[in-house]
Order: C-alpha cells, then structure tokens, then sequence
C-alpha cells in the first residue's frame, strides 16, 4: 500500500497539526500585487524558486522553457503523480479595490506599457501548489512513491506547456503515472467541481490572409476589394455553427480581428481577419475547419481574387478531456473531503494547454475547478439572476479569489495527489486512449509548434 490511511484523513490531520500554512496568504498576496505578462514572469519564477529553499529534499530544476520549474520528492516505491501549476498574469488593469491589488504594469511584446494582473487565479495555484507540497512534505511518512510538482510559465497564450516539454520535461522528471491540475473559477466559494470527460474546449486561432486588387477609392471597377470580400466571408462563417453543426451539439467559430486598409482614399490589396474557434469534439472541428477554408475560398473566388488566401493556424490547443479512470479514482475521496461541497463540473468553454502536459508524457489525466466567489455574494447573484451580470469572470478586472478558498484549493491538491498516490497503475489503466496524443490531421503539419497570438480563456 502506497498510501496507509485515508487521503482525507491524512490531509486533515497534516492541516490541523504538522503542516505549517501560515504563510501562505501573505505569499498569494505578494503574488497577486505582482502579476507578471506570460513569458516575462522573471520576478515571479524568482519568487517561487526561493519559496522552494524551503524544501531541501524536493529536487528543483528552473529555466525549463524559460521560466518552468519542477520539484521532485522521491519517497520510495510507488506512483508518480505530476501536479502542474501556471503562474503568469494578464493585461488587465485591477479594479479589485483590495489592499494587495495590483499596481504593476510591464512592457509588452509590441513594446507598449501595459498594467498587469492576476485575472484568472494563477496566483492562486501557485500558492495552492507550494501549500500542497507542504502538506505532502508534512506526511511523507503516510505515503510512498514519487510527486513532481510543475511550475508553468505563459499558460494565457497557450505556448508555456509546450515550451517545457519541447525543452526536455519529459527527460527532466521522472514519468508520471497521472497526470493533475485544477482552476478557480466563479462559483460559491470553496466548492469543487470534478467530472469526467471534455471539461475545457479546443482551441484553434486561425488567421486568414484575403488577397484582392488594390485600386483607388474612386475607382472600385479597378480592384477586387478585400473590404467587401472579408464582410462576405464574416457573414458567411456565422452559417457554420447555425447551419452546419447538429443542434446542441457545442462550437463557437468567432471572427475576432479584422485589419484591412489605412486610409479613406485606398481600397487595399489584402485584408486579414483572425478566427478563434472553441469545440469539445474534435470531430466537429475537423468538420468546421473544413468549412472555414472552404468558405473562405470559395467566397474569394467569388470575388474574382487572382490569388488563394492564405490560412495560418496558431495557437492549436486540445480539449481537456478528463480520464475516466482517474475521475474514478479521486473524485471519491473529494466526496469524503468535501462533503456537499464536492460536486459534478460543467464543461467550461475556456481552454487550457495544461494537457499538452500528460500527452507528452503519454499517460492520463484530471482536472477540475474550485469556486471562488465570496458565498454571500453569489447567494445574492444566484436569487437576482444576475450570475452573468454581477460575478467577475475569469479576465475581468474585478476577479478576485476569496481567501477563504485558499484552504480548499490546497487540500483538494493534496488529496488528489494521495488519491493517485494510494492507486496501483499499470499501463493502460486509464479508461481508454482519449489522453493519446490529440490529432491534428487536416492542418499543415508543425503548426501546434507555431507561438501563439493571443490569450485564449
Ligand atoms: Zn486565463
Ligand atoms: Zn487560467
């Protein structure tokens, strides 16, 4: 037995005694006060690597595809549990009002000085994860086997986890035998969400270069104009999801970016417009990026273009798409943990690389959300029916983690990881090969390997 008592009671027992989580707050409010833009968390990767001192026996690498760190206890025989952390920041300005808000601001990557903040909670599971590492630290003695925890840079443009894997993670960490990663989210605080199957969307950015013939304004009859052509082909797409895809069956395809011509006087010779496109299966993405590019051309040969427009895919993402078998595995002991406040998650329509994570490593996969909206206020929300209207989303300007969620996020890390760690897993465990390498067919090859454009939440 990897594990000798139960994950709950181990974790409740490490929190109400051993395990000191007193700084904890103060670490998530030095986090919060400075977010860092994706690829340029220096200060942050800092910070965390110092806070790993703390842990002799945890093996640290830094600088894994740029700022990426890992954390390592071997503690004898047993599985291999992977929990992965994102820690970067967004270019929102914080209208929190909170003491420990934001006043940061850094230059971007097109050079301009943009104000920072933790939008979407990686504070929040960075601190999570360095609570949970105290806690399992704490009961080493309860548990045997081995826990790599994953700190991971520049998940808002969706390239961090690729970019540690593409570094060599795989050859850096032992091979976990499952794979974790949990996301707050608005919802009563402290409740934890955790289902099987398609939790996050794809995501595929797709950006399309439309050519025509430039001409003067006055003479139209000598161009063949991009502007008009790219309101055909925006009016067009929009038939996709109505008219293509089967009732209730879930995609968005949304024409996000238009850029065509600088002056009242041109008509311009090109036009380019950027896609972002969010499905659970892939089938129909395949399907609806079949019809991206056949729209497009079609309606550029109705145009009369002389020249085929051009598709660059950016930013390919999988659906995260929890295991069966390891949903099995922990979501009894967040039922034991949590009690009522352990319930089944919605599919969220954001997506998330932390897959790109497990599917290089080949093995499966969990992940589920935590609440975090202050009780009394969604209470009031909820009886409005104003959830939409009155609760920051991730990426607003006024999401904010309440700190009575901390605890709960901490403990749930912790009790997955014993869950996994309490487990026997054998190749070909998992429920089936859903975590198997996501395929991209229908797409120029190497694009996943494209930098992305933009923050895809
Ligand atoms: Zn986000
Ligand atoms: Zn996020």
């Amino acid at each position: 037995m990897s594990v000798s008592g139960s994950p709950s009671h181990i974790v409740r027992t490490a929190v109400t005694g051993g395990a000191d989580l007193s700084w904890q707050v103060d670490l998530y409010k030095d986090l919060h006060r400075y977010p860092e833009l994706s690829g340029a968390e220096r200060e942050t990767a800092a910070r965390i690597a110092a806070e790993l001192r703390r842990y002799p026996d945890w093996e640290v690498t830094t600088g894994i595809g740029g700022y990426g760190i890992t954390a390592v206890l071997r503690n004898g025989e047993g599985p291999t549990v992977l929990y992965r952390a994102d820690f970067d920041g967004l270019p929102v300005a914080e209208a929190t009002g909170v003491p420990y808000a934001s006043t940061h601001s850094q230059l971007n990557a097109e050079g301009q000085q943009v104000p920072t903040m933790h939008a979407c909670g990686h504070d929040a599971h960075t601190a999570t994860a360095l609570g949970a590492m105290t806690i399992l630290d704490a009961v080493r003695s309860s548990w045997s086997g081995t826990v790599v925890m994953v700190f991971q840079p520049a998940e808002e443009l969706a390239i961090g986890a690729h970019g540690m894997v593409t570094d060599g993670l795989c050859d850096v960490v032992p091979r976990p035998d499952v794979c974790l990663d949990q996301h707050v989210l608005p919802g009563p605080s402290g409740t934890v969400y955790c289902s099987p199957g398609p939790m996050t969307t794809s995501s595929t950015t797709i950006e399309i270069t439309l050519f025509g013939r430039g001409a003067h304004a006055s003479m139209p009859h000598r161009s063949v104009d991009p502007v008009v052509l790219t309101a055909a082909v925006v009016m067009r797409l929009q038939t996709i999801i109505s008219r293509e895809l089967p009732p209730g069956e879930f995609g968005v395809v949304t024409v996000a970016s238009i850029e065509a011509g600088k002056a009242n006087n041109v008509i311009p010779d090109s036009a380019k417009i950027a896609l972002s496109c969010r499905f659970y299966s892939e089938k129909w993405r395949l399907r609806a990026v079949e019809a991206i590019k056949r729209i497009v051309r079609a309606e550029a040969a109705a145009a009369g273009c002389e020249r085929e427009p051009e598709f660059r895919f950016v930013g390919l993402l999988a659906a995260t798409d929890n295991d069966e078998g390891v949903f099995e595995v922990v979501r009894p002991h967040f039922d034991d943990h949590f009690g009522e406040d352990s319930r089944d998650m919605d599919p969220w329509t954001a997506s998330e690389d932390f897959p790109v994570i497990p599917t290089a490593f080949g093995c499966p996969y969990l992940f589920w959300t935590v609440g975090i909206t202050p009780r009394r206020q969604w209470a009031r929300a909820e009886a409005a029916g104003r959830l939409d209207i009155d609760i920051p989303s991730n990426h607003n300007p006024g999401f904010l983690p309440d700190l009575g969620s901390l605890p709960v996020t901490t403990e749930a890390a912790a009790v997955a990881v014993l869950a996994c760690l309490g487990h026997q897993w054998r190749d070909g465990d998992a429920s089936d090969d859903e975590w198997a390498a996501a395929d991209w067919a229908g797409e120029p090859a190497g694009t996943a390997a494209a930098p992305a454009g933009s923050p895809r939440h």
